[in-house]
């Protein structure tokens, strides 16, 4: 059987490996250190912890993404498999022994019968002959091949850093102080969500963003040429303390309905999802400490309960414009044989980076295990059922993958975590601190539901010697 070929073995492509191998998909795996290193690399272990040795919330029941630890868990993932067994003290959240972390995927993944480790960059877009790919080089991807991943879907759909606005369930907003108007009453009329501040609410929150504290840029990050296009909110701020008020709080064209009055000031926030479920805050890319963002954007006027799905952030990253360019499982549409894993497909965080790996090395070992057995059929053109390589969207992973693939808006997608506002509402009333809940309970169950109805299901069973 011709192998399929995986680029990086890092979150995402050390898991896809390992999940089409363990399929019985013989697996390349093209990794670049320690030939080539990166910026933010240290060692040539597979699977690194570039930074923080946390895979966050390890709460199934009340945090997205501890449900996604319990699903990748019941897919037989080894990246959870090795962060349980390396597991150090950490309260509710799973953090683990980085070197023994990583020391145990690279070596489960040496000693695989079905995966050949090669050590070298791929420095263009693969050979023809690698007809079945999975690219999964995250956010440090070398520049050679972003290119030529630029030669495919074009230079606006690949992105060198991320800026990110700060994103809010909609359902925590006070619609006492809110209102919906776009300005001028432009378009459907009513597309934002409006909060309006008063001059000394808004002198205050100018003095906030001024005296916050902030995160600094990395070393290899002050170079990155993002700067101007994309300012954070507090160096606009900066700028005078009239900058904002002409900049993404302008009053003008907006009436707020509670007092019959324009505001000094308004922050406008936009739809996010597809679902309506997720709002983000127009123009406050920030490198605010997500604490102080907690802090000095609830004292917006109808913020003050606000539920930050995610926080803000500008970081040097590379990630691909997902819902324009890519097709529901994952591959590129300009060319197919290429499909997208980790944090290149927009997808945010160690544990999302590799539960897209997860599904993608399914998906690509299902591919060319239904090639095979298709008399004539051109390697990855045969179709297996959809069903079956996609977990349902009430699924944390059916979620993320559903927002990235098109329930994202293509204009301003921008790298997202997983959260309970990406999955579909409940389908019966629910009191809304008993929701989490409900929804973990239901993913669960039509996870198992959809293992149990993989014709290849052997291999979610759990990791065996790995
Ligand atoms: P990676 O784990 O980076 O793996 C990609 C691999 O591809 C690398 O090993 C790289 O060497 C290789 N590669 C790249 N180009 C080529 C090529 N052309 N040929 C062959 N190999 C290639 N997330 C968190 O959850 N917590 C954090 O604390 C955190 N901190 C971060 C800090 C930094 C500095 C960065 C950049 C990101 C951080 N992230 C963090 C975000 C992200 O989740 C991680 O980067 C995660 O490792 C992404 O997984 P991945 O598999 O997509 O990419």
């Amino acid at each position: 059987m011709q192998p399929i070929h995986i680029i990086g073995g890092g979150l995402a492509g050390s898991e896809a490996a390992w999940q089409a191998a363990e399929l019985g998909v013989p697996v390349i795996l093209h990794e670049m250190r320690p030939v080539r290193p990166t910026d933010a690399h240290v060692t040539d272990s597979l699977a690194e912890l570039v930074c923080s040795n946390s895979f966050r919330s390890d709460d199934a029941e009340n945090n997205a993404v501890g449900l996604l630890h319990a699903e990748m868990r019941l897919l037989g993932s080894l990246i959870m498999t090795m962060g349980d067994r390396h597991k150090v003290p950490a309260g509710s959240a799973l953090a683990v022994d980085r070197d023994g972390f990583s020391a145990g995927v690279t070596e489960a993944l040496e000693k695989h019968p079905l995966i050949t480790i090669e050590r070298g960059e791929v420095t263009g877009l693969p050979p023809e002959d690698w007809d079945n790919v999975i690219v999964a080089t995250g956010p440090l991807t070398a520049p050679d091949l972003s290119a030529a991943i630029i030669t495919l879907c074009g230079e606006d759909s690949l992105a060198f850093f991320d800026a990110i606005a700060p994103i809010i369930h909609k359902d925590s907003i006070d619609f006492d102080t809110a209102w919906f108007q776009s300005r001028y009453d432009k378009g459907d009329g009513a597309d934002y969500i409006n909060l309006p501040m008063d001059r000394d609410q808004y002198d205050r929150f100018i003095q906030d963003l001024l005296t916050g504290e902030k995160t600094d840029f990395k070393d290899w990050e002050k170079n990155t040429p993002y700067f101007e296009g994309c300012m954070p909110i507090e160096v606009m701020a900066e700028r005078g303390s009239e900058t904002l008020r002409f900049g993404p709080m302008k009053p003008v064209g907006l009436t707020n309905p509670h007092t019959g009055e324009q505001a000094h000031a308004v922050v406008q926030l936009r739809q996010d999802n597809k679902l309506g479920t997720l709002y983000n805050m127009v123009g406050f890319q920030t490198k605010l400490k997500y604490g102080e963002q907690n802090r000095v954007f609830r004292t917006i006027p109808g913020l003050e309960k606000a539920v930050f799905a995610r926080m803000g952030g500008l970081h040097r990253n590379t990630f691909i414009n997902s819902p324009l360019v890519l097709d529901d499982l994952l591959r590129m549409r300009a060319a197919p044989r290429l499909r997208f894993a980790g944090q290149i497909t927009g997808v945010e965080g160690y544990v999302e980076s590799a539960a897209i790996g997860l599904i993608t090395g399914r998906m690509a070992a299902v591919e060319r295990l239904t090639a095979n057995q298709t008399d004539g059929a051109a390697p990855n053109t045969a179709q297996p059922d959809t069903v079956h390589l996609l977990p349902p969207t009430t699924t944390a992973h059916g979620a993320l993958i559903a927002h990235i693939t098109g329930g994202a808006d293509a204009k301003t997608f921008q790298p997202m975590n997983v959260n309970f506002g990406l999955f579909p509402p409940l389908e019966s009333r629910v009191k809304k601190k008993e929701r989490k809940a409900a929804m973990s309970r239901r993913a669960l169950a039509h996870m198992t539901g959809w293992i149990e109805a993989q014709p290849e299901k052997g291999a979610c069973a759990a990791v065996r010697d790995a």
